[in-house]
């Protein structure tokens, strides 16, 4: 792939939500699709998914990735979703190469899944670009997940979109509780956090979004880490220097936070 140092791509972190904005005409997908008209068409897509969270650094190598079902209980069109977009083995092996300090492998154990296909169906409805996921690592400290992003800064030069995708606010047990409510109430502990997670992007406080890890108001945002820790990923990738806007804002179901965050270059 040549690198083209004109043109340099954006990077996006996105609120996925449930797992029906894939198929559902409904505010979120709507504002999905409104968002593609902002993006480029890039060379690549590596998604760091938070639902491929565990153990180790891992990028997809296969051809022709699988589309996985990864939940269950959801209607029977759900799971017949296809997401055939192709991988790039070739270009797993160079980030595989370039995150080798992280003992990063490639894997042919795991395909895509809706943290990518829910949004990309969306995004890129054709499935007409190579389509990569790096896992999050759960053994990897913030610090350390956002000199990883760092490394994949050069990524963007050769026309790979980075696309974070997890949620800025996601505590599924008061999700529950609000679920089929009409206008279910947005709590403060959650309209805080995104506020205050908004405020830090837009500032590139990098290590605001560090240190909030494991603090009280993080647990009840994220009583797991999976769905906040892309944002790392992604944030580690940009440039101080690149615009922060926020396409998408609101809650789902009250607290989960559908907040996207888009940094572009300055001179696109
Ligand atoms: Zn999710």
């Amino acid at each position: 792939m040549a690198i083209n140092t004109a043109y340099r791509t954006p990077v996006l972190f996105i609120g996925h939500g449930n797992p029906m904005n894939a198929i559902e005409d409904n505010i979120w997908s709507r504002k999905f699709e409104a968002l593609a008209a902002q993006l480029p068409t890039p060379q690549a897509i590596l998604c760091i998914s938070a639902h491929w969270y565990g153990p180790g650094t891992r990028v997809t190598g296969d051809a022709h990735p699988s589309t996985i079902h990864d939940f269950g209980g959801f209607p029977t069109d759900l799971f017949r979703v296809q997401y055939p977009a192709p991988g790039d083995p070739n270009l797993a092996q160079r980030i595989v190469d370039r995150l080798h300090r992280y003992g990063a492998r490639v894997s042919l154990d795991w395909g895509l899944d809706h943290g990518s296909w829910s949004v990309l169906k969306h995004l890129r409805p054709h499935a007409d670009v190579p389509v990569l996921q790096l896992s999050v690592d759960q053994s990897l400290s913030p610090a350390a997940i956002m000199d990883l992003g760092k490394a994949l800064n050069a990524l963007r030069n050769e026309g790979v979109f980075i696309l974070g995708s997890g949620n800025i606010t996601h505590n599924l047990r008061d999700v529950m509780t609000r679920w089929g409510a009409t206008e279910p109430e947005t709590p403060e502990w959650a309209s805080s956090f995104d506020t205050n997670i908004a405020t830090a992007l837009e500032q590139h406080d990098t290590s605001y979004l560090m240190k909030t890890v494991g603090t009280a108001e993080f647990r009840q945002s994220h009583p797991t880490p999976d769905h906040y820790l892309p944002l790392l990923y992604t944030a580690g990738a940009v440039d101080s220097s690149d615009r922060v806007s926020f396409p998408i804002t609101g809650f789902d179901f009250g607290s989960l936070s559908m907040r996207a965050v888009l940094f572009t270059p300055e001179a696109v």
